[in-house]
């Protein structure tokens, strides 16, 4: 296949036209998060450019969001599902350039074993109901001990970040702990409650045996701002 060799923009371009795009729609991609698809007055379809690394199911979600006189609630679970895609996971906004941190060798058994405690954690504090998340772990972190990161336009929970440091430092127990703070949030996310410290994230965190507070995490994770809203 060449087209595995195209830029980005032409890849992207090639592969919703083989999905069902008209063959002559012409395309611009973009990094703005503000409308993540649209169709111009002259007719180019304007795509945010981390849609090149979306599957197909959300690339054809793209298709039969753009295409003219589909049913309404068809048109509606397109748009769902296209903007429950994490872009910005995958094209920074201009301006606010963050390279990707990288998964460094020795990360992926780590990586596993947050997975499997995740897992578990799932099964035995929330029924089984939560989605699998991406989970990495991140030098970045200073002050804060994990993170979730929230899809502004979804709503939906992209990746839980829990800190390298962290581990190094406070060892499974500690972050075990942390790990289950974040998937409250991601509950509260997922069953459309706001992601925050307050009465549900009380409630839930009493519920599963957690500090029902946002304590120690708000002394030394400065947890306000843990909450990405992918902003
Ligand atoms: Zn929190």
């Amino acid at each position: 296949m060449t087209s595995l060799t195209l830029p980005p923009d032409e890849l992207l371009a090639h592969r919703l036209t083989a999905l069902g795009l008209e063959p002559t729609r012409p395309i611009r991609t973009h990094v703005n998060r503000t409308v993540m698809v649209s169709v111009t007055e002259k007719g180019v379809l304007r795509v945010h450019r981390g849609y090149a690394h979306a599957s197909d199911r959300v690339l054809r979600a793209i298709v039969r969001f753009v295409t003219p006189r589909v049913p309404r609630d068809v048109r509606a679970a397109a748009r769902r599902e296209l903007l429950a895609f994490p872009v910005e996971l995958y094209a920074p906004p201009s301006g606010r350039r963050r390279a990707r941190e990288r998964v460094r060798p020795g990360d992926e058994p780590i990586v596993r074993r947050l997975e499997e405690l995740h897992a578990t954690l799932n099964r035995r504090h929330f029924g089984g109901e939560l989605n699998t998340i991406p989970l990495r772990l991140s030098a970045r972190m200073r002050r804060r001990l994990g993170d979730i990161t929230i899809n502004q336009r979804s709503g939906s929970p992209a990746e839980i970040c829990i800190s390298r440091r962290h581990l190094q430092r406070d060892g499974w127990n500690e972050v075990t702990l942390t790990l289950l703070h974040e998937m409250v949030h991601q509950w509260q996310a997922e069953r459309g409650h706001r992601v925050d410290h307050g009465r549900t994230f009380r409630h839930k965190a009493r519920d599963i045996g957690i500090p029902p507070t946002a304590d120690r995490h708000v002394d030394r994770q400065r947890d306000s701002e843990a909450v990405h809203h992918g902003e």
